[in-house]
């Protein structure tokens, strides 16, 4: 077949991020996400889609859903140009999900679970690399240099949202917009539900199983 369309579901926090990484060097995909797309352009002028805010800065401080229009827009034109891709923060509610089915088929639908108590703690603990995106862990996955990023030796940082306050709005958010979304998938002939909670290479390893039994 040619280049493999994933989708990677879970709850803020689950590793999303980190394993949609592995998946685009092992399958040479397209690593698009909204929430670096959106962290890119958080002071776009986005007054004329009629939304409460003008940018997208607004919502995301607060952990809220940035519009539809705002992230349906930014999927469509990346799914556009990839060959292969994994969709990472996308779809987060009923109405993303229609958009999508509208836009592309999917390959496989990998869904990570983790319990809640856990996505705080790695969430509170987490740092970004500042140029590539990258995602660290003061505890769980500490660079080999302290503050920098062994991707790109990038800068590490905390997320201006990854504060408790913040952390806790958007795992509400996820219960009760992003949870539907999910039992929806499950009925999808591609869904895989993967240990999310497991060691780093653990999950890895079961995603990279499911993928190679879903796209010979
Ligand atoms: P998401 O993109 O789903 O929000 P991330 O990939 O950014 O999640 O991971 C959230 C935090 O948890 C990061 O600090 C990351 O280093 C850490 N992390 C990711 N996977 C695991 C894991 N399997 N076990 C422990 N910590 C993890
Ligand atoms: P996390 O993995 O920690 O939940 P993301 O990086 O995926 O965070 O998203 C950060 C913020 O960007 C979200 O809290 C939300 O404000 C906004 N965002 C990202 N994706 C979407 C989406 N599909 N729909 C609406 N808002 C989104
Ligand atoms: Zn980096």
């Amino acid at each position: 077949m040619s280049q493999p369309r994933l989708l990677i579901l879970g709850p803020p926090g689950a590793g999303k991020g980190t394993q949609s990484a592995n998946i685009a060097d092992e399958y040479d995909v397209s690593h698009v996400t909204t929430g670096d797309a959106l962290r890119a352009n958080k002071d776009m002028d986005i007054s004329d889609m009629d939304t409460e805010y003008d940018t997208p800065r607004e919502y995301m401080e607060a952990g809220d859903l940035v519009p539809d229009a705002v992230v349906n827009a930014i999927v469509d034109e990346a799914l556009d140009s990839a060959d292969g891709f994994v969709l990472d923060g996308y779809p987060r509610n009923p109405e993303q999900a229609e958009e999508l089915a509208g836009m592309t088929d999917l390959d496989v639908v990998l869904s990570l679970s983790v319990s809640r108590e856990e996505l705080v703690d790695r969430l509170t603990g987490r740092r970004v690399c500042d140029d590539c995106g990258a995602s660290y862990h003061v505890e769980f996955n500490q660079p080999e240099t302290e503050g920098v990023c062994g991707e790109c030796g990038g800068k590490l940082i905390q997320r201006e949202d990854d504060d408790e306050e913040s952390v806790r709005n958007r795992l509400d958010v996820f219960d009760e917009n992003t949870a539907p979304v999910i039992d929806h998938y499950e009925d999808h002939d591609g869904f895989v539900a993967i240990d999310g909670e497991q060691p780093p290479d653990e999950v890895w390893s079961d995603i990279r199983r499911a993928i190679d039994e879903r796209t010979e």
